[in-house]
């Protein structure tokens, strides 16, 4: 179980007092100043581009990989940076 598993499914949506609460449908979520508000809000739809993210770079970073096949992993910048981002992402606990 990774640390984000078993959170309320989103969409999270602000209301109460100045936009300061978070809910999903009617529930709860939390509450906090304004601009962590939005973030928090904004958290389940982060997570899944995220995990889109991973999953398209992933299937890139394959056929690239395919390609060049000799010089696996691909050398070039572009998917070294690519292969450093996902580590960074995958050590999220
Ligand atoms: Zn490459």
């Amino acid at each position: 179980m990774n640390t984000y598993e078993g959170h309320t499914p989103g969409p999270w949506k602000r209301g109460g007092f100045l936009g300061r609460a978070v809910f999903a449908a009617e529930k709860w979520v939390a509450t906090c100043w304004e601009e962590n508000a939005a973030l928090v809000a904004d958290a389940p739809m982060l997570l899944a581009q995220r995990d889109a993210l991973v999953k398209g770079v992933k299937a890139m970073l394959q056929l690239e990989e395919r390609r060049t096949y000799e010089l696996k992993p691909c050398p070039c910048s572009g998917c070294k940076s690519l292969r450093a981002i996902l580590k960074e992402i995958e050590a999220t606990p």
